[in-house]
Formats: structure tokens, sequence, C-alpha cells
């Protein structure tokens, strides 16, 4: 018996049955010394993780597996009561909130708790105690008070893992930079099966289709123990892209035009997984559904609209006749045709897009990020015969739902919009210009920044990188992008591995650019 479970209240809820009335007294004693008597050791082989932090709170997450490659995580079918406790201190001498949680085995024993009643703009040390055992101690930060000015916000901003492309030495990077938040732009699985090539590692089971298999493959993943070190360093936003379900799905469609029953199925199981491995805020899904758009404030500095550009996307543009109805594949790489700029083909779906008016026209904060999944500027990705094709993936299938955005920017007057952005697994930067008036000065600026091991293996996205109006574009260095700003100004900085297959690797800024206030576009410095 650790000394933690010694002087753990735990201990004295076990014997006494004493926790909070969120259930019966009597089932929960019997449950309580079940757990605390039979639970297997490992509990916590995922680590821990804090999320989605608001000026009073934050989320904890944790989840008990202590055999992660089953799809129960080793745990038993029962309830298992879960101690959080939250201090200002590592040594966990003055705990500012505790209390009790409870990992349910329909939701994979996770645990999500919504901390509150802590100080505005505050690092805190969490930790979790089941059983006999405490979990690893994270480090975590409330928002500041709202509303309120604050000095600076330092934020990390990474996509695209994928585990058999590289090992994690980027997050060691990223926690050396103390940020404040690190935000997470999709791809965190990928759900393909094992592959050898150009594989470090292998994923370790085969392509997921169900709960069991997704997650067995997040635990592949969770393992990681850079990973899990950035998760410990500091609160994380997350929003999701393709692959935490299957290659280029748009809504209820996978890339193959398969049932879109049987897809809604599999999406569902995904999406449960993906909630029970993250420290979301968002409400479990229900099915095939799940919000996780949401707004993040940081005083009156920055607002984060974070946005999901999966779930309700229309099918993608430019696609033969028939070959949904067929359920053949989909293309991939599309030319100019009549549908791709038809103004009712949506990324975000009407509900989303129409919360997302309101909150650009609402924000009263200095900075506004548009958190999303990958590159708005419509690009060419080839001349095929002297005709440009565009990827039917990207914002460049769905142009008209982009300007859409651009010009709500304009028109609402939103203050110092910028885009972050993942997916293309590389580095790019441009400015963004109001669709109606493209010859004037640019209204807003986007950041790409890289990935964390994902390969682009693409001859032709430098070269074509002038003539698609990128001020930078860097496919061959992996990395993840910084991003600094106060009042005044800022800076958004690439930082480039010098080799993802090593786990020690160095790094190094590889782009610098700069950020006024009340002056929009791209400002380059050179490194
Ligand atoms: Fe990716
Ligand atoms: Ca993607």
């Amino acid at each position: 018996m650790s000394e933690i479970f010694q002087h753990a209240p735990l201990l004295t809820y076990s014997r006494r049955g004493a926790i909070a009335g969120a259930f019966a007294a009597g089932s929960l004693f019997s449950i309580g010394v079940h757990a605390a008597a039979g639970l297997p050791r490992g509990l916590f082989s995922l680590g821990v993780a804090s999320g989605d932090p608001e000026p009073d709170g934050v989320i904890l997450w944790t989840r008990l597996a202590p055999q992660p490659m089953e799809h129960d995580g080793g745990m038993p079918a029962l309830p298992v009561p879960v101690r959080w406790e939250i201090a200002e201190d590592e040594a966990f001498s003055r705990i500012s909130r505790s209390g009790m949680a409870r990992a349910e085995p329909y939701w994979g024993h996770s645990v999500h708790v919504d901390a509150r009643g802590l100080r505005p703009g505050r690092s805190y040390f969490y930790r979790f105690i089941a059983g006999s055992e405490a979990s690893p101690v994270g480090r975590t930060r409330t928002a500041p008070a709202r509303g309120t000015a604050v000095d600076r916000l330092r934020l990390c901003f990474a996509s695209c893992q994928k585990y058999e492309a590289g090992f994690y030495a980027a997050w060691r990077h990223v926690v050396e930079e103390d940020p404040d938040l690190i935000l997470f732009l999709g791809d965190y699985i990928y759900e393909g099966a094992p592959n050898k090539k150009n594989a470090v590692r292998l994923h370790r089971n085969p392509e997921p289709m169900d709960l069991a298999g997704y997650r067995v493959r997040y635990a592949t993943y969770k393992l990681d123990p850079l990973l899990q070190a950035a998760h410990h360093a500091a609160p994380w936003a997350l929003t999701w892209d393709d692959h935490e379900v299957a290659n280029d799905y748009a809504g209820a469609l996978d890339e193959g035009n398969g049932d879109p029953v049987a897809f809604l199925r599999r999406r569902a199981a995904a999406y449960q997984a993906y909630y029970e491995h993250q420290p979301l805020r968002a409400r479990p899904p229900r099915g095939p559904d799940m919000r996780l758009y949401r707004t993040l404030d940081w005083g009156s500095l920055a607002q984060l609209q974070i946005v999901d550009d999966r779930q309700y996307r229309g099918p993608h543009a430019c696609q033969p006749p028939g070959l949904v109805e067929a359920h053949k594949p989909y293309l991939s790489k599309i030319n100019d045709c009549a549908d791709l700029y038809d103004p009712s083909r949506t990324m975000l779906g009407a509900a989303q897009e129409q919360w997302l008016d309101e909150r650009l026209g609402k924000t009263k904060a200095q900075w506004n990020l548009l958190t999303q999944q990958t590159l708005m500027r419509q690009t060419v990705q080839h001349y095929q015969d002297g005709k440009a094709e565009y990827s039917a993936d990207n914002w460049s299938g769905y142009p008209a739902a982009r300007d859409r955005i651009f010009r709500r920017w304009a028109e609402a007057g939103t203050s110092n919009p910028l885009a972050l952005g993942g997916d293309i697994h590389a580095f790019a930067a441009a400015d963004i210009r109001n669709p109606d008036r493209p010859d004037d000065a640019p209204i807003a600026a986007e950041f790409v920044g890289g990935s964390i091991t994902s390969l682009r293996p693409d001859p032709d996205f430098k070269p074509l990188a002038a003539t698609n109006g990128l001020a930078f574009a860097e496919n061959e260095i992996r990395g993840y992008g910084r991003l600094d700003i106060d009042a005044k100004g800022g800076s958004v900085t690439y930082r480039g591995l010098a080799d993802a297959r090593r786990e020690d690797s160095p790094i190094s800024d590889i782009a610098r650019f700069s950020l006024e206030a009340g002056k929009p576009g791209l400002h380059v410095e050179t490194v």
C-alpha cells in the first residue's frame, strides 16, 4: 500500500462510504470496497491531462487502464471511485479543491472532472487517486479573469502526429517552451492498419472499426512518454480532423462512399473513444453526434473560436455523378467545376456557421484566433495537362464557405483575426484578403504549423508556393508553431525538428512572422 493511499481520503471514503451525494451511499460503499480491494496495478498507464481552461476552472482528465491494449483497459465492469486533487504547489501541501469522481465502465473508465472554484490566471498542480495508487502529477493553468487585460499569451499549435511516421521529439520541445496553452488541431491518432512504409514504429492493432479498436489505438498513442509529458505540462484545447475517425470523411460519407448508416456507426465509436481520451469540456457524444465547437477566452487579450470542420460538412465538390450511389471512392483531386463555388456547399454546417457569425460579431477580444483544421487559402496542388488540380478535402474544395468567414470578419469588424491550421503536413503562411476587395490590403493572416510527425512527400508544394500566394511553404521539416501575443503585437514562430525519426532530435526556428495589432497581414522576419 502506497503512502499516498494511507493518507488519502479515499480510505476514509471506503470505510465510511462518505462521498458527495451523487449516488446511493450503500451501493457506493460496496463498489468502493470492491474497487479499492480488487483493482489491478498500473491504473494510470495513460497519464493525466487537463484542458479547456476557464477563469475559475479547468477540466481534469484521466482514464484507468492497467491493461491499455485491452478494449476494457483491463478494468472490472464496475464503476470505480476516483479522488481528484488540485493544488497550488507540486507537493500538494495547499490543496485548493478536491473531490470524488466516478470512472464508469461505459466510458472506458475515463474521468472528466470540471474542477471549479479556482483563481483566474494561475498555475495549478493536479492528480488522481484510485485504488491504492496516485497518478502522475500534471500542471495546468486557469484562464485569466474574464474581460481583464492580460500581459501575454503563449500557445503552441500542432497537428498530425502519425505514430508510425516519427517519434514525439516535438512534444519535448513544446514542454520546454512553457506555453500557457497547447492547441491541437486534428489528427491526434491515425486510423490506418500497421504499415511498415516509412515507419519508425508500428500501430499495434488493425484498422479500428469499433469502440474496442479505437480505444486500443488511442492507448497506443497515449502510452508515448513524450506525448504524456506534453499533456502533463499545460492545459490543451483540441479539435479533431479526419483521422480521429477515417481518412477524408465528410459528414456521413467516408472516402469510399460506403453505406452512411454503417459509417455513422463507426463515427459514433470513434467519437466516443475521442471523448474518453481527451480533456474536453464538451458533453459526451450521443451516438454519432458530438458538439465540439466552442470558444475559449484569454482575458480581453484573445478569443479562440474552435471549430469542427468534419462532422457537419457537405459532400466533396466536383464528383462524377452517381459515384456516391455506386459506393465508389471519392475523387480527392479536383479541377474547377460549376459546383465548386456553389454557395450552398458547407464546411461547418448551417448551425455552426451561424454560431461562428455571432461569435465573430460579439467578441470583444483584441485577437481572434480562428482555430480550425487546415489551410484556408485556395491552392493549386498540381498542374495536370495545364489544368489546375485542387484538393477536394480542404477549404480549396469549399471556397464559398471559406469566403463567408472572411467577409464576416470584415463586415463585423472582428478585431485582429488570425487563422491557425494543420492537416497539410507542412508549414505555410499567407495573407487573407477580403474576397470582395481582393486588391485591398490584407484583412488577416493564416498560419499552418507543420506536423508533429506526419509526412507530405510532395515535390510540387514548394515550387508552387509563389503561384499559390504562400509567403512561406515548407513540407520537408516537421514541428509545430508557437504564437506569442500581447496587446500591441507579437509573433508566430515555426519550430522545425532536425529529424522527427529521432526521439532526441534538436529543434530550431525555421521562420518567424511578426504581428502588429491593427495592421493585419504577414510581416515576415528572417531567422
Ligand atoms: Fe494529418
Ligand atoms: Ca487531416
